[in-house]
Order: structure tokens, then C-alpha cells, then sequence
């Protein structure tokens, strides 16, 4: 259920109808908009008496929510959430570019790919330490050494930095990272996202392989629920029966996850195609069709990649579908 208050309603006059709400065992979600101050109720509201709170001379009016996903429902918080990383926005307007490795590989590699994207007009480095991969005999990625290069990268440019948890075992050794990423694999990873949702950190939540995207929802308000507001969602293309590409890149969920959330969403066209050559037509697209960032695999060396070296972009290469992005906003911009 929405509470919307009237125009004008200040924070002290509206302190009753909080405490009655809550003392009814509600959460209360509270979005202050330029407009208008919307109240999110959490819990069962099958009990609150809807017309009486109409009533109330600070109420607009009263909407039933029957979407099960509550804190990230744009009918919550109709503003776009802007989450801000450093100097860094992300969401309302503002467009992130992240890029880095697959895997971090070696302190030259991280290094030379994260002064390569900076130079391009990146705004985050991203680069996996913990690896989760389909075979057990693959890399699986440096683990805590690389976060320490990440660290390592971060200090040579400056660049913010993304990068993937696993395991909450682990979340000692994020601690100091910029933004931690939930892959696809682990979005439905429940207890994982509760923990996360502790922290008041930046989470990038990728749509998992085979989800909804009422379920990604769903697995935001895991998150937003333990009070971390701050998440991104992350369209990364999902299974399908066709098999050229190695996902199918949904990009339909880009304008309709706009509508359901105020959250922002970005855009993998790395992982989502597989292929070097598509990754470029595809950023293009997402930017055109209202993503909020672009996340791309560039490896100063893809032939020599320990990870999907087929999917990731050489520096000059992401440096011209950077420059190519920034056209194809000015153009949607008008
Ligand atoms: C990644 O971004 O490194 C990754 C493993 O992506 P996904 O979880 O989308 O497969
Ligand atoms: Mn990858």
C-alpha cells in the first residue's frame, strides 16, 4: 500500500501517521520527492483501513500495491534512485561506463587495461577476482590477491572499482571495494543477498540466466530490504533456444524495468552476445534504449585472455563504441 501525502505536508506533520503505521507492526518507506511524499507500507496491510487513512487531511489518497516487490516499485519512490560512487552517479541522467578484464590476471594487465579505459572516458574499473565458472578446471580467478590489485589499479587512475562476490565468507575481503557485483549465477543466492542487504554499499545485481525479471525484482527487495537502497540492476541477456550468441540480449527489459523500478539499470553486451564484434551494435542499442551504464570485458591482449579473451574488446576498440556512446545520448538527448 502507497500513501500519498498531500502537497505541502511537512516532516513533523506527518510523524503521527508514521507511528500509528508502525506501532501496527508496518515498515514505512518513507521517498520525499519534489513533488510529492510518498509512504511505502511494508507487512501485511490486509488489517489498515484504507478509507480512514484517506481521511486524514495531510492524504492525498491511498493505492493498494499488489506488485510482491515493494522498496525497489517505482509507485514507492517515483524519482529515479540515483546511487553515487565517489564522483560517480549512476541512474537519474547519469550514464556510468564501466569496463575492465574478465579476470584480473597480473598487475601489468589490470594496470595497463584500467589506464587504457580511463583514458576512454571510463568511469569504473571493473575486473573479476573471484571467478565463477562452469568448469572446475578453468581459472579460477586470483581471489583475494586479485582485489588487491584492483586496489592496486584503482590508485594508478583513480578509477572506482567492481567487482564480484561469491561467497559471503569472503565479504571481509570487500571491504574496500567500490561496488560489489552479484553475477547471474548468484542472484537467486538468497542468503547472500540478505547479507549484502546489511551493508550500505553499491550492489550491481545482474539478472541471472533463465530469471524474470519480476524475479531480479525480487531479488533487489532481498537487498533493499535490510535498508541497502543503493542497487543496480544489470541486464546481461538470458537463455534461449538460439545458440550463435551466447545469451540472448533482452533489451525490452531495459524500458519496461524503467517503468517497474526506480532503480537503475545497465547494460553487459559482453557477456550477453559472447562476441567481440557484437558488443559494440549492442552498447549502442542499450544506450539508445535508456540504459543507465554500460559495463564491457576489454583485455589489453584478448587472444591471451584467461577468461572470455572472445567477448572482450581491445583498449582502441572500446575506445571508439565509447565515443560512438556519447554520439548515439547527444542524438536520443534531442
Ligand atoms: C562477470 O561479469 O564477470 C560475469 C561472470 O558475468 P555474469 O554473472 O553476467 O555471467
Ligand atoms: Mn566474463
Amino acid at each position: 500500500m502507497i500513501v500519498i501525502l498531500k502537497h505541502g505536508v511537512d516532516k513533523e506533520m506527518r510523524i503521527p501517521l508514521i507511528d500509528w503505521l508502525q506501532s501496527q507492526g508496518l515498515g514505512v518507506h518513507i521517498s520525499d520527492g519534489d513533488y510529492q511524499t510518498v509512504l511505502g507500507l511494508i507487512g501485511d496491510t490486509s488489517h489498515v483501513d484504507m478509507d480512514l487513512i484517506a481521511s486524514l487531511g495531510i492524504v492525498d489518497s491511498v493505492k493498494r500495491v499488489s506488485d510482491p516487490f515493494k522498496c525497489c516499485n517505482r509507485k514507492f519512490h517515483p524519482e529515479d534512485t540515483v546511487v553515487q560512487i565517489g564522483d560517480v552517479k549512476i541512474g537519474g541522467g547519469n550514464f556510468a561506463m564501466i569496463a575492465g578484464p574478465c579476470s584480473v590476471e597480473s598487475e601489468e594487465q589490470i594496470v595497463s587495461v584500467a589506464k587504457s579505459v580511463k583514458a576512454a572516458g571510463a568511469s569504473l574499473l571493473r575486473g573479476g577476482a573471484f571467478k565463477p565458472r562452469t568448469s572446475p578446471y578453468d581459472f579460477q580467478g586470483l581471489k583475494a590477491s586479485g582485489i588487491e590489485l584492483l586496489k592496486i589499479a584503482r590508485e594508478a587512475t583513480g578509477l572506482p572499482i567492481v567487482t564480484e562476490i561469491m561467497s559471503i565468507e569472503h565479504l571481509p575481503l570487500f571491504e574496500d571495494v567500490d561496488v560489489i557485483q552479484v553475477g547471474a549465477r548468484n542472484m537467486q543466492n538468497f542468503d547472500l543477498l540478505r547479507h549484502l542487504g546489511e551493508l550500505r554499499k553499491p550492489i550491481l545485481l545482474k539478472r541471472g540466466l533463465a530469471n524474470t525479471l519480476k524475479e531480479l525484482l525480487m531479488s533487489a527487495e532481498y537487498i533493499m530490504a535490510g535498508g541497502n537502497e543503493q542497487v543496480i540492476l544489470c541486464e546481461r541477456g538470458i537463455r534461449t533456444f538460439d545458440d550463435y550468441t551466447r545469451n540472448t540480449l533482452d533489451l525490452a527489459a531495459v524500458p519496461m524495468l524503467h517503468e517497474l523500478t526506480h532503480l537503475p539499470i545497465i547494460v553487459d553486451p559482453s557477456h550477453a552476445t559472447g562476441r567481440a564484434p557484437l558488443v559494440q551494435p549492442m552498447a549502442l542499442a542499450a544506450a539508445a534504449c535508456g540504459a543507465d551504464g554500460l559495463i564491457i570485458e576489454v583485455h589489453n591482449d584478448p587472444m591471451h585472455a584467461l577468461c572470455d579473451g572472445a567477448q572482450s574488446l581491445r583498449p582502441e576498440q572500446y575506445a571508439e563504441l565509447a565515443e560512438k556512446v556519447r554520439t548515439v545520448r547527444e542524438v536520443c538527448a534531442k
